[in-house]
């Protein structure tokens, strides 16, 4: 039987195809696995902090975020497929080369437009979920105004840090040949660094607002506490996250003279001062396990592993032929490689998980050991639990694919033996 050539199945689109349905498929497994493990009775662990109807409400929350997830994926999921087999990155392609302009500028036209496209038609989707989804459960605080501006500075940064990296790597690979990837990997690395200092300074406060803890009890406590772990103080911030969500929370960021601790205005509202100075704690524990200085140099060696397996596939003539190509470019190899890397990518995740949550037992471990209140800690995770409507029993197989912090019971169960092994001593 003979076949019009481009009926043939070109065997890296069957290989992408593939990709797609199963990582799909196995996300879709995860939430199905993750409802069903739903449990009526409330943890023993939480009675008192979850009363019968809360706790059926984080339930539903659970629920109703699984099943906005599913729609979200399957509707991404369908329209990537489409878009391969109708074509659709060689008429993007069209478009950007009508213009006539240099390898490089073509490259960010076409690039613009695909991240364009993807944005526009998400919008909808994160509409729904802050303004319907969050705010049925009473989390959502973002105003019309808020949303539309998160969206118009995100796209400037997009444009302004991706337009300078993605221009730097199609340079490179212009112009620098075999070796181009090692210098992509010098470059990107220089610049992973350089943001990871001056993001606390130029990024994140043009989404928040970031104040010194003001002079008080909560302050002198942690005070006290950082004085007794040698950490400047300097580095305890207060940031205004009610603007957005009622969700509360802290994290750690930034490296040397920029790092900081940042604590949630909603965290700070709903908490004791011993549990704030456990918790602030917990981020220093991250800080003094170098935590932080470990996965910078993770990343920057799974870029070099990345760039040099890219440099194999830039210009492949049958991968460009899966897409309907009909030039080749360097450009466009960067997100047809995409889509070949996505299952190392999803490999990689799952690692980065696990150290992820053994980092979180280090860090309550340091919690516990150098504040000495296991109960304050316990307590701050009950109480961000339940008023984040945290999901108590999770399902193992959901943890393992997601999940870059232990369940919340197993982190209490950890924080009770060591507090235990403790007073033997
Ligand atoms: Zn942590």
């Amino acid at each position: 039987m003979m076949y019009p050539v481009d009926m043939e199945m070109n065997s890296y689109l069957i290989i992408i195809l593939l990709i797609l349905a199963g990582r799909y498929l196995v996300e879709l497994i995860a939430d199905w696995l993750n409802v069903k493990a739903i449990q009526t009775d409330i943890p023993a662990e939480f009675n008192g902090y979850f009363d019968a109807e809360k706790y059926r409400k984080s339930q539903n929350y659970l629920r109703d975020n699984t099943s906005f997830g599913i729609i979200t994926d399957s509707f991404d999921t369908i329209v990537t497929i489409i878009f391969i087999i109708i074509g659709g990155f060689n008429f993007v392609d069209h478009i950007a080369r009508h213009f006539n302009l240099g390898p490089i500028a073509t490259g960010l036209v076409f690039a613009g437009i695909l991240i364009l496209a993807t944005k526009l038609l998400n919008l909808p989707f994160s509409f729904y979920d802050t303004f319907v989804l969050e705010e049925k459960y009473g989390f959502n605080k973002t105003t019309l105004k808020i949303f539309i501006l998160d969206i118009i500075k995100s796209l400037v940064l997009i444009t302004i840090l991706g337009g300078v990296i993605f221009s730097a790597v199609l340079w490179l690979f212009e112009k620098t040949g075999t070796l181009a990837w090692l210098y992509c990997w010098i470059t990107i690395s220089l610049f992973q660094v350089l943001m990871i200092f001056i993001a606390p300074y130029v990024i994140m406060p043009l989404f928040n607002k970031f104040i010194p803890l003001e002079d008080g009890e909560l302050k002198s406590a942690i005070e006290n506490y950082a004085k007794s772990q040698n950490f400047k103080i300097k580095g305890v911030f207060k940031m205004d996250g009610s603007k957005r969500s009622a969700k509360s929370n802290a994290f750690f960021t930034g490296f040397g003279k920029s790092r900081r601790i940042v604590l949630f205005d909603t965290l700070i509202a709903k908490h004791t001062v011993p549990e704030l100075v456990a918790v602030v704690a917990h981020e220093m524990g991250h800080y003094k396990k170098r935590h932080i200085t470990k996965a910078i140099i993770r990343s920057i060696a799974l870029t070099g592993f990345t760039l040099f397996l890219l440099s194999i596939f830039i210009g492949n003539k049958k991968l460009f032929d899966a897409f309907k190509m009909e030039h080749t470019s360097i450009y466009a190899s960067l997100f047809f490689f995409g889509f070949l890397y996505s299952p190392i990518a999803m490999l990689v995740s799952l690692v980065e998980n696990v150290i992820s949550r053994k980092h979180e037992y280090e860090a309550d471990t340091y919690a516990v050991h150098t504040c000495g209140n296991a109960e304050a800690m316990i307590n701050a995770l009950k109480k961000l639990s339940v008023d984040n409507l945290s999901n108590l029993t999770p399902h193992p197989f959901k943890v393992i694919l997601n999940y870059g912090h232990p369940p919340i019971l197993e982190r209490i169960k950890a924080i009770r033996m060591l507090s235990e092994k403790n007073s033997e001593k």
